[in-house]
């Protein structure tokens, strides 16, 4: 439900020295901190250790993509119940990544977002328009289409919704607050006003606090910058109510 939320998505980087020594370094700066949610979403292969690593700990963790099957013959997938076994809390679904290099489909997405609600997960919706479909003005429908697929197939529920500009997502160039805030405001309408939705795309320590600052930002997924404890740290910092 909606409340702060600032997770880390660290894409396919790390091993299993720098995720212990990244995670120990943000326990220590989050330490006591309270009125935000962090999560990291980490790679497949590390999703069991870093779970041990933070249990107890006010660190949630997630993946990063999901099968839409339940099971079956598909090779190198993870499904939504293995990942629930493990205690996983969320999972990252329809990433412009996945839509653009892996040519997720809405339908696709949708579906995933499904098997992770069916599993009891929290899914992270992300959506998102590209900078040709701005300058075309047609970033709302380009957003509004992403989520319809999805409530189509399933209710929303308490999953949290991200937009994430596909022009913003490691370029460093950020959407500017009142450009997030209108399409945050745009997206909650479609969903409920309880709906956590937050933002992503070359979210620093630099620009954090007045992306955070709009009123319908509730957080951030946060890429390259989760990767740097200080920079996560003042982030997550820059999230509390
Ligand atoms: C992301 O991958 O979801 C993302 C927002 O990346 P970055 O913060 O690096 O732009």
């Amino acid at each position: 439900m909606r409340g702060r939320l600032v997770a880390g998505n660290w894409k396919m980087h790390g091993n299993r020295a720098s995720n212990l020594a990244l995670l120990n370094s943000v326990l220590a700066g989050i330490a006591g901190l309270e009125g935000v949610t962090c999560a990291v979403c980490v790679p497949f292969p590390y999703l069991g250790e870093v779970a041990g690593q933070l249990k107890g700990t006010s660190i949630a963790w997630g993946a990063q993509n999901v099968s839409e099957h339940a099971q079956g013959a598909y090779t190198g997938e993870v499904s939504a119940a293995m990942l629930a076994e493990f205690g996983c809390r969320y999972v990252i679904v329809g990433h412009s990544e996945r839509r653009q290099l892996y040519g997720e489909s809405d339908a696709q997405v949708a579906a995933k977002f499904a098997a992770v609600m069916a599993a009891g997960m929290t899914p992270i919706l992300c959506v998102g328009e590209t900078l040709e479909e701005r300058d075309a003005a047609r970033t709302e429908a380009v957003v509004g289409r992403q989520l319809s697929k999805v409530l189509e197939k399933t209710s929303f529920g308490k999953a949290v919704l991200a937009y994430e500009p596909v022009w913003a997502i490691g370029t460093g160039r950020n959407a500017t607050p009142e450009q997030a805030q209108e399409v945050h405001a745009f997206l909650r309408r479609k969903v409920s006003p309880e709906t956590a939705v937050i933002y992503g795309g070359s979210v620093k320590p630099q620009n954090a606090a007045a992306i955070f600052a709009m009123p319908d930002v509730d957080g951030g997924l946060i890429g390259g910058a989760s990767l740097v404890a200080k920079d996560f740290i003042d982030i997550v910092k820059a999230a509390r109510t």
